[in-house]
């Protein structure tokens, strides 16, 4: 398997290489040449979920030694999340997907859990005696999870940006007391937007690699712009309609829905993967909150990134530059890059782009306000007595604008993709509970009474953390900030 970039057909890379550099060179993001398709669905149906990962991961990451990969995949997935992986609870006729049992209580771990190991393997494999710095950008979940799967790993160091003013109470708190001795974390005044571009700016300045480079340093990203974030994703999207399968509610053959509560548009280009290697589905559901530019693309086949970004109660979806955007255009452009490049230097030029003729079949897109998130979250839990997420109640408040808009009564899994207790003050107020004078960590346990879920520990413990990590700087300072952290870090 090889991987080129959605800017130039002419660069070929093994998956080691791919993860390693994290972006490529002209600024495309790396795209498998071929997705790999599977004729013996049925050999893959009662696989636990370590084994299915190593079946599908190993499609992708073929250069892979397969005892490495299975050892890495097992340790990943061993400690850190629940018994069950993921969780698939059936609600009325809809069913959620819990992608929240890991460490850090988001769908990121998922991923996060696994890159670091990929990550070591690939720079034992091509750039022994190197050390990996990782830079990640992060809405709130990918730097938390990032945090804890790289912390103390021998040969990486990373660094994390969170925008100031944009993460729950609980995300900041979770980043800011994070220990280990090869890590930063730093706040930036600004967007995630202004996060994620200072990060793919320093992966594309020559310069700066090359001079790390001399250092011993090469320099990648844990943010889904990375194809080793992705691959770990498409696995859960298999294992949910194998399970569904092994229940009895589906046969194999039988199409479902996915609604994806989407940002940065990674998890649901996971499931546009899942569906290209012949998962059956028959929509991907593309779900944004009042930050609608996905919506809006889909329905007027115009990017248009010009507009102000809203802070909405699902914080991690507040994005305007949906990065992996770029690979369904690829895929969908039919491979074209000379095409690829035009938009994007569009996008970045002017702010927008149109992308016609091409077939839009697989996805359908809206997008759900914050006043009907906690309508979506107070209704649900009063009906059914469920409490979801902010993101996945955009999920599912698109779910039910599409099933009243088509009538299709095609089988749905929703995302769960964050823990409720993670976003307490929405909840709260979602649920009818009284915010006034009372901080998240109380409003944490009158949420736990009132769902009857105990308090996740690692969120419990946060309230007598200390805040270790309190930088915060211009979007501008990003490149000084990263060669300060490296000094110190070569001094330890
Ligand atoms: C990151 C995130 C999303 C958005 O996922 P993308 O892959 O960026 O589209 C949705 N919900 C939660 C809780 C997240 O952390």
């Amino acid at each position: 398997m090889k991987f080129t970039s959605t800017r130039d057909n002419r660069v070929h890379l093994n998956g080691f290489q791919a993860m390693l550099q994290g972006i490529s060179r002209d600024g495309g993001l790396f795209v498998p040449q071929e997705i790999p398709y599977i004729d013996k669905m049925e050999d893959l149906i009662a696989l636990d979920y370590q084994e299915l990962a190593f079946e599908i991961v190993r499609l992708y990451l073929d250069d892979f030694d397969d005892d490495k990969l299975r050892g890495a995949i097992e340790a990943a997935y061993g400690g850190g999340f629940g018994e069950d992986i993921v969780k698939l609870r059936k609600l009325g006729e809809v069913w959620f997907l819990e992608l929240f049992h890991g460490p850090t209580l988001a769908f990121k771990d998922l991923a996060l859990a696994l890159l670091p190991r990929l990550l070591k393997e690939a720079l034992k494999e091509e750039a022994p005696g190197k050390k990996l710095l990782i830079l990640t950008a992060t809405s709130g979940d990918t730097g938390k999870a990032a945090l804890e799967s790289f912390k103390d790993q021998e040969d990486i160091l990373i660094l994390v940006f969170y925008p100031r003013d944009g993460v729950s109470e609980i995300q900041r708190k979770q980043m800011v007391s994070q220990e280990g001795k090869n890590l930063k974390i730093l706040a930036i005044e600004g967007d995630f937007d202004d996060a994620q571009a200072a990060v793919k700016e320093l992966l594309e300045d020559e310069g700066f690699l090359n001079d790390l480079l001399k250092r011993g340093l090469i320099v990648s990203s844990a943010n889904s712009i990375n194809i080793g974030r992705l691959i770990p994703q498409i696995v859960y999207y298999f294992f949910a309609y194998f399970q569904l399968i092994k229940n009895k509610d589906l046969v194999l053959g039988d199409r479902v829905n996915f609604v994806v509560p989407s940002g940065n548009f990674g998890n649901i280009l996971a499931a546009y993967y899942a569906k290209s290697m012949g998962l059956p589905v028959k929509k991907l559901i593309c779900a944004s909150n009042e930050n609608r530019v996905l919506t809006d693309f889909f329905s007027t086949r115009t990017y248009d990134k010009r507009r102000k970004l809203i802070k909405s109660s699902s914080p991690s979806m507040d994005i305007l530059v949906s990065s992996n955007l770029e690979r369904l255009v690829y895929h969908l452009a039919k491979e074209e890059t000379s095409l690829v490049k035009e938009k994007m230097e569009d996008l970045a030029r002017k702010g927008h782009y149109s992308f016609e003729g091409a077939n839009f079949d697989d996805f359908y897109a809206d997008y759900t306000s914050q006043e009907e998130v906690e309508e979506v979250i107070g209704k649900l839990f009063n009906e059914m007595g469920y409490a979801i997420d902010p993101h996945t109640a955009v999920g599912y408040g698109v779910y039910e604008k599409y099933k009243k808009k088509t009538g299709d009564n095609t089988p749905s899994i929703i995302l769960a993709t964050a823990s409720p207790f993670k976003f307490a003050k929405t909840m709260a107020q979602a649920l009818g509970i009284s915010i006034l004078s009372r901080d998240e960590y109380e409003l944490l346990k009158e949420l736990s009474s009132l769902i009857g879920l105990e308090i996740p520990s690692s969120i419990k413990s946060l309230r007598e953390k200390i805040e270790l990590h309190k930088g915060l700087i211009s979007p501008e300072r990003v490149k000084k900030e990263v060669e300060g952290f490296i000094k110190e870090q070569e001094n330890v």
